[in-house]
């Protein structure tokens, strides 16, 4: 697919004509951010104010990324306080930038930090204990405060500017302590493809009767809202860049991440979360983010900030998030999530839609409770309001960086310390074992590369060794006992600074279930399992011992993912920006394949087109113009659907909401094109959700069995089971006998006449839950996972599970190319 090159037409001027024009909404408002900080310093920095135009967060104004970069660049030139660094390039080819504030002698001196941190973050570099006194007591507090990684909670990216010149310019004392004891990293925006897509949309729209609508399209070219769920995979540009700069180089201890929620809940969240934590995040790291959290909650609270909640809706259970990430690498993260606006547009908030707004831990945003003391009363909410808020939920969070230090520091050290000392014991597993061999080179590759990408230590076995399984209780002399593992093996050792990561990403997750006071499942935040091996369809081996006492002479450390490719002898990654995947097309035969697009913005599908383009598979995009176009099969051998409900393929978005041309999905006319497709020899290929649409539709024999059953009864919100394939089916060809696949609350399926349908895969008759959390197991054990359906001279493919989850799950993605080649099973 070709991609866009930095399409910037900058419009600064068509913003300030608008500007000035009336808003249906509220009457202008352009007073800047008073700030008596602002007004100590010396006045040879510029303002955000003198190079935009407006002041960041006047509301209906917008800065995109050009404005965000150029400002950052001036700071840059202006200010020995401030030094911008360019860390890599965006999706669609943008630089991505970072800036480091702190006091003129720190930023001279920003290797020798660097080097302590990297010090600090592996004790196993520290000599004594001399050193790491010194180190507690000469380093200094690395935070990293990232704005804006979802685009249309796009307040942050403004700020960002004004934070940044505020510490720039302010003279007062605790600016002065912050600056001296802390290095910020801070990251105006993690996704600045979407700041433009963003800008751009609120530009055109501005004045129309769409101002404040959110894009009809994915604001990250692949992952949409989904880029802050990459941060253990790194598939997204972004993710790989912050991820080496936080994991490899600069080992921040604090990391907040800030976003918006809604606009009808509490007015921020802010840490504590709500249950339950991830087993593996540290005590001492929970208490740390309370700490903050409680922090900043009182900040606000003195500053007259209301509607500040905490412990509360989010939970610290998954792993991936921008914020979570730090939770494995022994660093605190912290959330905050403002009430939004309508991007930059104001709103008002009646007192009614506050009293319904509810969720875990807050009955309603009207209702006072011990974490949510001075519920705000409604009415107007600008983006000046969020933006008021960030900059004090920040300013606090940098304040107690800067006066507990050495806390920080220590607390990081130890964390890291007593990964690297872990006692061995043969009851749980003191490593994990990828055996070579599995003829899963490309999957290998990919797992390894991304675990050292985030600072995870991999070895590779140069001679053979001995392990011994956990649980052996015999002595560890009894060689019968172990199993010999071959040379080229990868071998992860958890006495590592890491640990806790890798115990989060190789263990099974056994997500506490918990229901509401009505007795449904109470939903967890984001997913409850994500077992990297198990998706990935890696055999890892947790090992309780191994044999040869010097083991370590056998094993050479993995640095970089080219190093695991020449061991595997696959084709190298090309070093060109934005070079294409090494991974070789796997379609035996050439197939037109299509991808339907709508204009709702799916995540499914932009992860579909990462998981075509990342394996070379050409395809084409079809909008519900085409669809409506007909003729389908002139065109087309295959479309996929991605996961969606049928109603919203079918209509889209409503009229009214959006432009026309963005309205109204494939409608009935649509389905009946997609039916003579398939009668005329098509394969139509369903993902999760998308299968109503055709079962309904379509009139197949298959019956969802799930269809209708409450959540008391059947619950599973992201989980990987265990399916039984018929291999015998050439669509499965080279797929494992029993895979793991993943499931999120999708169908699953019956089929009604054998003759028309056959299955290609079904869930395990018992034990069909691996990792996660399933409530009814009996509701799904042993029913259809994965159906072919004759419909004409063509087929439609079902699958109840997500073949491609986030780019996640490599295990399964075979059963997509097989479906796409077309080969039909006899039935
Ligand atoms: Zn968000």
């Amino acid at each position: 697919m070709a991609r866009h090159l930095f399409p910037l037409a900058l419009c600064v001027v068509s913003v300030l004509c608008f500007y000035g024009s009336s808003s249906p909404v509220v009457a202008m408002q352009t007073s800047s951010v008073p700030s008596s900080r602002a007004a100590e310093g010396s006045a040879a920095l510029p303002a955000p104010r003198d190079v935009l135009g407006f002041s960041p967060g006047d509301d209906r104004t917008i800065a995109d990324w050009r404005q965000i970069t150029d400002y950052f660049a001036r700071l840059d030139k202006a200010s020995d306080r401030v030094v911008i660094q360019t860390v890599g390039e965006t999706t669609l080819g943008r630089p991505l930038i970072v800036a480091f504030i702190s006091a003129p002698e720190n930023l001279r001196n920003l290797d020798k930090y660097r080097e302590m941190q990297r010090r600090l973050a592996d004790p196993r570099l520290v000599a004594d204990k001399a050193e790491r006194e010194r180190l507690i007591r000469e380093g200094r507090t690395v935070v990293a405060i990232s704005c804006s990684i979802h685009s249309t909670e796009i307040v942050a990216s403004q700020m960002s500017m004004q934070l940044a010149y505020e510490l720039g310019i302010a003279a007062d004392h605790e600016t002065q302590e912050i600056l001296q004891n802390t290095i910020l990293i801070l990251i105006p925006s993690a996704n600045p493809d979407g700041v433009d897509i963003v800008a751009n949309w609120y530009r055109n729209t501005l004045n129309t009767a769409y101002e404040g609508t959110g894009p009809p399209e994915l604001y990250h070219h692949y992952a949409g809202h989904d880029n802050d769920r990459d941060w253990f995979m790194l598939n997204l540009k972004e993710t790989q860049a912050i991820t080496r700069l936080f994991w490899r180089e600069w080992f921040p201890q604090i990391v907040y991440d800030v976003h918006q929620q809604e606009q009808t809940g509490a007015r921020i969240f802010v840490p504590p979360f709500y249950d339950p934590p991830n087993p593996y995040i540290a005590p001492l790291l929970l208490r740390g983010v309370g700490a903050l959290g409680y922090k900043m909650a009182d900040d606000l609270q003195a500053a007259g900030q209301q509607g500040v909640l905490t412990n509360a809706k989010y939970d610290a259970w998954w792993h991936g998030g921008f914020h979570t990430a730090p939770y494995y690498h022994n660093s605190i993260g912290v959330l905050s999530e403002a009430a939004s606006a309508r991007l930059m547009t104001p709103v008002v908030v009646t007192r009614d839609a506050l009293a319904k707004n509810s969720s875990r831990g807050l009955p309603s945003a009207l209702q006072t409770t011990t974490n949510f003391p001075d519920p705000w009363a409604g009415g107007l909410w600008r983006p000046r309001d969020i933006m008021r808020m960030e900059m004090t939920a920040a300013r606090s969070l940098l304040s107690m960086a800067a006066k507990h230090r050495a806390d920080y520091l220590r607390n990081f050290h130890e964390l890291g310390r007593r990964a690297v000392s872990y006692p061995m014991s043969l009851e749980r597993p003191m490593a994990y074992l990828i055996p070579a061999g599995q003829g899963r080179d490309e999957a290998v590759a990919k797992m390894v590369a991304t675990l050292v990408w985030q600072g995870v230590e991999v070895h590779r076995l140069d001679q053979e060794l001995h392990i011994f399984p956990v649980g052996l209780t015999a002595d560890l002399g009894h060689s019968s006992r172990s199993q010999e593992v071959p040379a080229g093996s990868y071998l992860i050792l958890l006495a590592q600074p890491f640990r806790a990561n890798v115990l989060a990403l190789f263990e099974p997750q056994t997500y506490p279930p918990r229901r509401t006071a009505e007795g449904a499942a109470e939903s967890p935040y984001d997913v409850a399992g994500w077992t990297l091996p198990m998706q990935m369809g890696v055999e890892a081996t947790p090992v309780g011992g191994i044999r040869e006492l010097a083991h370590e002479r056998r094993l050479t450390l993995i640095r970089e993912e080219a190093e695991v490719r020449v061991d595997l002898a696959l084709p190298p990654r090309p070093r060109a920006q934005g070079g294409k995947s090494p991974t070789a097309n796997p379609l035996r035969r050439p197939v037109r394949v299509a991808l339907y697009r709508g204009w709702t913005g799916t995540t499914d599908e932009g992860w579909t087109r990462f998981v075509l383009d990342t394996f070379n598979v050409p395809y084409s995009l079809l909008r519900d113009a085409g669809v409506h176009a007909g003729r389908l099969r002139e065109r087309y051998d295959v479309i996929i659907v991605p996961s969606a409900r049928a109603k919203e393929i079918t209509y889209g978005n409503p009229a009214g909401t959006y432009p026309p041309e963005f309205t109204g999905g494939i409608t009935a006319e649509g389905i009946q094109n997609l039916r003579r497709f398939v009668e005329a020899g098509g394969t139509l290929v369903c993902f999760g959700a998308s299968t109503e649409l055709a079962i309904k539709n379509l009139n197949l024999p298959v019956r969802d069995v799930l269809e209708g059953v409450s959540p008391a009864e059947f619950y599973c919100p992201g989980s990987i089971l265990r399916a039984d394939v018929d291999t015998t089916h050439p669509m499965a060809r080279g797929v494992a006998p029993v895979t793991d696949v993943f499931f999120i609350n999708g169908p699953a399926f019956e089929v009604l006449d054998p003759r028309r349908a056959r299955t290609v895969a079904r869930y395990a008759g018992r034990g069909v839950l691996r990792s996660g959390w399933l409530l009814g197991e009996e509701r799904i054990a042993g029913k259809a996972a994965l159906v072919e359906v004759a419909l004409g001279a063509g087929r439609v493919i079902l699958f109840s599970f997500r073949p491609q989850h986030r780019g996640q799950t490599w295990g399964t993605f075979q059963l997509i190319f097989g479906a796409l080649e077309g080969d039909t099973g006899k039935r």
